[in-house]
């Protein structure tokens, strides 16, 4: 059975005192989160360790947004997989749209990501997704494909211990949600190309304005396992309500 899940991005936001409020009231909100589903938040790394102080022992689990490709050495900056891992986190976003965008990260560069997060033993959650004028161009299929098979590619057999987020750029921040008939289109395609791949139990969660009031019917869908929240996932109670969806 696929595993359901919905995790919170953060994004560049957050302070000490205004995290605390928010993480205490995950927990109490969360309730006991049933077998199969999972509920995480991906901090800012100075928040790790908060984090891991806050969510120990509580059926949420942390990760971080991003990490580097490489294990230590002079890369000034940078955060290894292996720094993470020592926060107890599960998961690590690797290829958000706001990474390649704006830090130029290849396929290439968010392959070997994911393989570094999976050598600490975490688990990547590996963002594809198209442009708008990708997508008005017909070439959804043939970006969010070139994106996943570059992480199939450099997997190989790992391939079944990560997570695919389908995050469509011209919906994450906008306001403007996929309908849920566009994400099923889009998961149905990729879930095809992990199955070849072996990873057909891979969850695949849909990330772009995902908010309350469209969760379920997006979470709905035969293919869309859950999803990556960003500005949503700030508000404790709009983040539970897209949690219990
Ligand atoms: C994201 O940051 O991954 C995201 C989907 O953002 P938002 O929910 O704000 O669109």
């Amino acid at each position: 059975m696929r595993v359901k899940l919905v995790v919170g991005n953060w994004k560049m936001n957050g302070a000490l005192a205004t995290n605390a409020a928010l993480l205490d009231r995950l927990v109490s909100g969360a309730g006991a989160v049933e077998r199969g589903k999972q509920l995480a938040v991906c901090v800012p790394y100075p928040y790790l360790a908060q984090a891991r102080e806050r969510l120990a022992g509580t059926p949420v689990a942390w990760g971080a947004q991003d990490v580097s490709e490489r294990s230590a050495g002079a890369f000034t900056g940078d955060v290894s997989a292996g720094m993470i891992a020592e926060f107890g986190c599960r998961y690590v976003i690797v290829g958000h749209s706001e990474r390649r965008q704006v830090h130029g990260e290849t396929d290439a560069v968010v392959a070997a990501k994911a393989q570094a997060v999976l050598g600490a033993g975490l688990t990547p959650i590996a963002c594809v997704g198209e442009t708008l004028a990708e997508r008005e161009a017909g070439l959804t299929e043939t970006v969010a494909g070139r994106q996943l098979d570059e992480v199939i590619e450099s997997l190989g057999a790992g391939i079944t211990r990560i997570v695919v987020a389908y995050e469509p750029v011209w919906a994450i921040g906008t306001g403007r949600t996929a309908t849920p008939e566009q994400a099923q289109d889009v998961h149905a395609f990729l879930r095809t190309r992990l199955a070849r791949a072996g990873g057909g139990q891979v969850p695949l969660l849909y990330g772009g304005s995902v908010k309350a009031a469209n969760a379920a019917a997006l979470f709905a869908m035969q293919d869309v396992d859950g999803g990556l929240v960003g500005g949503a996932s700030l508000d404790a109670d709009e983040f539970l309500a897209i949690g219990h969806a």
